[in-house]
């Protein structure tokens, strides 16, 4: 293919090399390749950078003037070829005007100004708006059933992006004791006319393992088919997902210029709280992308197999799982890794492939000696409990400011990653979840915790710190419980076709 064209009409290949040349929107409905694959993006354009430059930049004021939509019009474009730029532009204005927000404040990256309070709105505001147009582009005459595993986040961001859309119905599956109370409540208030809640008996990995075996088996999914349903995911596999994550670096990055924290193409590292390792490639695109990124900074929390993967290029997920105040990062496989490991080894399919079959029969797999040394671009640390409280205390007496449990990860990691390499490159931190989602740890590391519980820790963080509750948690407690439906972990097949009445 000629260059132009690639760039055209951008095409989308799965890492395991069993399917290739889908249209961005194919690889979208579908969520997951057949041969157990990530769809990744062909063509990834290295000018972007200076394409947006030279786009916004006002060189009478040296700023970047570009609103959030903009940005993602530019980036987005470049990935959804098969959209024409005013369908773009139209599920773009439908995502995010008037309901989500970027800020850059102390060189935290807020992402949580969203319905949710967390950094997946971002994603999961525009996948449902992709996918719509995606069923009236293909003429796809199913309706799109999205499966779910949540560790607590994605589960309710997935159910307020989708909720009451036409085509397509959400399922969420959240480990019963794997996320805060909260995150439950959010999920179990959920309204809409096509949504469902399962709580199933397990951790986070069960339910992701659940359901990417449910989407791997052919009988279950022909079943579907017929009845008139296919299944697709709105987790971070879902390359959908991963795109949408690239402006915010784009755009956190201007505003520091706008601000004055960096001068125009200064080089930042970016530090980033991961769980999944989503959040974190899609930096890694920007960065691909001419973003001027030095070091991209994976801070972990106990469950720190990705530490130890990038320091050994062993990852070995043979651990118990711990349960942390950061919930959303619990997690010991990190489905995503397997696309940057894919592009680091060239794009090779079959060192993908043995490596995913090693993890899958032995729980364990080692990079070959040869592409160990082609990681460099990362840095990965891990912060224990204790740190992660001191870390609030310390940031909230420093700067007057409150960072959540999955945010102070990342802080910490920082702080570990500069003490041990003595880089001063100015940080760029994600800030991934409001304070107020997690209230009970983060008035226990400000020492401000009284036996409050629930909801009154809302209040409290609220008084004590002089912070407005998000208006969507401020009423969570006065909605009626609309979920109750629970689930072993060996019965997801039947709960889904329980819920879709067949
Ligand atoms: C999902 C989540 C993370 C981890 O993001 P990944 O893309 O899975 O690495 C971190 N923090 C919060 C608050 C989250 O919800």
């Amino acid at each position: 293919m000629a260059i132009s064209n690639e760039k055209e009409q951008n095409k989308y290949q799965s890492t395991r090399g069993g399917e290739k040349g889908l249209s961005s929107l194919e690889a979208v409905l579908k969520g997951i390749s057949t041969d157990g694959g990530l769809f990744v993006p062909y063509y990834i354009e290295k000018e972007k950078y200076n394409d947006l430059k030279k786009l916004f930049l006002n060189n009478a004021t040296d700023k970047v003037e570009a609103t959030y939509e903009q940005v993602a019009f530019e980036i987005m474009k470049t990935f959804f070829t098969d959209l024409e730029e005013e369908e773009l532009k139209v599920c773009i204005g439908r995502a995010y005007t008037d309901k989500f927000e970027v800020k850059v404040k102390n060189n935290f990256l807020e992402l949580y100004h969203g319905p949710t309070c967390a950094f997946k709105d971002g994603a999961l505001l525009f996948l449902p708006q992709l996918m719509t147009e995606a069923r009236r582009k293909l003429n796809f005459q199913n309706e799109i059933v999205i499966l779910t595993a949540t560790s607590g986040d994605t589960g309710k961001a997935a159910l307020e992006g989708f909720k009451d859309i036409a085509g397509l119905k959400v399922i969420v599956f959240y480990p019963k004791n794997g996320v805060s109370k909260i995150q439950e409540m959010q999920m179990r208030t959920q309204r809409g006319n096509n949504v469902d809640v399962v709580s199933i008996d397990g951790n986070f990995d069960d339910a992701q393992k659940g359901v990417k075996e449910i989407f791997n088996d052919k009988k279950f999914n022909e079943f579907i088919e017929k009845s008139g349903y296919s299944l697709s995911s709105a987790n971070s596999i879902n390359v959908g997902r991963l795109i949408p994550q690239i402006v915010y670096y784009f755009y956190g990055y201007f505003q520091m210029v706008n601000k004055g924290d960096i001068s125009l193409d200064e080089k930042i590292n970016i530090v980033v709280p991961t769980g999944n390792f989503g959040n974190i490639l899609a930096a890694y695109y920007g960065k691909i992308m001419g973003l001027p990124i030095n070091k991209l900074i994976c801070a972990s929390n106990e469950n720190n197999v990705l530490t130890d993967f990038f320091e050994t290029g062993v990852y070995d997920k043979r651990r118990e799982l711990i349960l942390t105040q950061s919930p959303s990062m619990d997690i010991l496989v990190s489905s995503n890794l397997e696309r940057l490991i894919y592009e680091v080894s060239g794009r090779n399919s079959e060192i993908v492939n043995n490596l995913m079959n090693d993890l899958q029969e032995r729980s364990i797999y080692s990079i070959p000696t040869e592409l160990k040394s082609k990681f460099t671009d990362f840095w990965g640390g891990y912060a224990t409990e204790e740190e992660v409280y001191a870390s609030i205390k310390k940031v909230y007496e420093e700067k007057n400011y409150v960072i959540d449990t999955h945010t102070a990860v990342a802080q910490v990691v920082y702080e570990k990653y500069k003490h041990n390499t003595g880089d001063t490159t100015v940080p760029l931190i994600a800030s991934t979840a409001s304070p107020f989602k997690f209230p009970e740890s983060i008035c226990k590391a400000l020492g401000i915790l009284q036996g409050e519980k629930d909801f009154a820790l809302l209040d409290l963080l609220s008084e004590k710190c002089d912070l407005d509750i998000p208006d969507s948690l401020e009423e969570l407690d006065k909605l009626p419980v609309l979920h109750s439906t629970e689930c072993r972990k060996d019965e997801m097949r039947d709960t889904i076709k329980k819920l879709l009445n067949l």
